[in-house]
């Protein structure tokens, strides 16, 4: 395997290295992935970094560069998206995301009609962020057994259910959303797929705030909401169909794979200022482990993209990685807990509070650890388990 780029590869990575270092100022948390995320990690202040970020990268078409160039992307190839997204990692800039550009927009450009695409796409490349309605309290894995009901009613159709786990529906402008159209059918041939506006009558959002404390995803509730028969995508019923097309936009996960590179790096300049000479074998141990399997992580994502540039689609590439990723998550920070002691509980406070002060790197490795194990309680691996039955059809087929 030749990990080198190519020369126009390598002259693109040039390109995207000196636009990040002339525009981009580092705000010393980075990382961040997507507005909703900007928003529920960081306030409002990240959430302002975050949407000045996207202004400058519109300049260069770069707010959704996979998308094509009459949609508003750049209509860069699978290399070059990969290239992109490694240098914002390795630059810690946000890269831009969010269910809008990733996975509603994609889909909407295959399925959508013409005025579909001309009211949404535009609004998304400004930054309106969308939420995905699939996941109800009976529906996870099996999503094809979803509940949540869409009744015709002349032009329209009246939604009545409930969904969970929706990231970012509380800043969300528009959903995409599974309903079941006709509950005679077969479970996977009666579903419909609809881009629901957040603020129609009836529909209520509650966050559910995880134990770190971040209100990252909610309940939403649909009663008697009137959806007009413009906002279905795709042919009624043919739903679970668009659906699996918007779980297929699978991802590399490189960008997280160099996020922990860099989290490893940080505790051992940590431990260099810090605990210099002073650190047990076992710890130093820990951290020769952990800088390797995060080597690992960015090695099995090469292979995706690999495999992605070859023409294939990757499945089980893609959820083994970010299975691996999101358990080293948890390594990482567990890692960092021994070494940092005590203080490495306190995540990020207040200005002036006890917290900012003593919290090493800004509070950083605690809120990764509470987050880690939160969002595997919630079903981390679940949620790649969803996404392989429902688009391989482990017994749910796609015809
Ligand atoms: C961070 C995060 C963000 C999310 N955001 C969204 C969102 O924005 N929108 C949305 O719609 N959903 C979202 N989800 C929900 C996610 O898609 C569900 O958690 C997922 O579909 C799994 O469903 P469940 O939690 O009900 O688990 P269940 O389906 O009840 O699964 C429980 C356990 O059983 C196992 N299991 C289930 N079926 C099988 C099988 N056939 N064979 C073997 N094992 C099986 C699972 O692997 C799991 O271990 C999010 C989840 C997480 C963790």
């Amino acid at each position: 395997m030749d990990f080198r780029d190519n020369p126009e590869e390598a002259a693109f990575r040039q390109e995207v290295r000196e636009f990040i270092s002339a525009e981009y100022k580092k705000d010393g948390d980075g990382g961040t992935v997507s507005a909703a995320q900007a928003a529920s990690a960081g306030g409002p202040d990240a959430m302002k970094r975050y949407n000045a970020w996207i202004k400058k990268l519109a300049t260069k078409r770069w707010v959704a560069p996979a998308w094509p160039t009459e949609y508003g992307g750049a209509g860069l190839s699978v290399m070059q998206q990969f290239v992109f997204n490694e240098e914002l990692a390795l630059a810690r800039a946000p890269r831009p995301g969010g269910i809008g550009i990733t996975m509603a927009g994609p889909t909407i450009i295959v399925y959508g009609t013409e005025e579909q695409k001309k009211q949404h796409l535009s609004g998304m490349l400004e930054g309106k962020v969308w939420c995905q309605g699939f996941s109800e309290p009976g529906s996870g894995s099996d999503l094809a057994s979803l509940q949540t009901r869409a009744e015709k009613d002349g032009d329209d159709y009246i939604i009545n259910g409930q969904k969970i786990w929706i990231t970012g529906a509380q800043y969300a402008e528009r959903m995409i959303l599974l309903a079941r159209t006709d509950p005679e059918a077969p479970k996977h041939k009666g579903i419909s797929y609809f881009l629901l506006d957040m603020k129609a009558p009836g529909v209520s959002v509650r966050p559910l705030v995880n134990m770190a404390g971040t209100p990252g995803f909610n309940e939403v509730f649909f009663d008697n909401v009137r959806v007009p028969r413009k906002d279905l995508l795709g042919e009624e019923n043919r739903g679970w169909y668009v659906g699996t097309t918007t779980l297929d936009f699978e991802r590399s996960s490189i960008g997280t794979s160099i996020a922990q590179g860099q989290s490893v790096e940080d505790l051992v300049l940590w431990v260099k200022e810090n605990r210099k000479g002073t650190l047990q074998p076992t710890a130093k141990m820990e951290l020769a482990e952990r800088s390797i399997e995060a080597e690992a992580a960015r090695l099995m994502s090469y292979r995706v993209i690999s495999l992605q540039n070859r023409g294939q689609v990757p499945n089980h590439e893609a959820s083994a990685v970010k299975i691996f990723a999101g358990e080293l998550n948890q390594r990482i920070a567990n890692t960092a807990a021994n070494i940092l002691g005590l203080p490495g509980l306190l995540t990020r406070g207040e200005k002036g509070s006890a917290n900012a002060r003593y919290a090493p790197r800004n509070g950083r490795f605690g809120r990764v650890y509470l987050q880690s194990v939160a969002s595997t309680i919630a079903g981390g691996t679940s949620e790649i388990n969803r996404n392989i039955i429902a688009t391989r059809g482990l017994g749910l087929p796609r015809d």
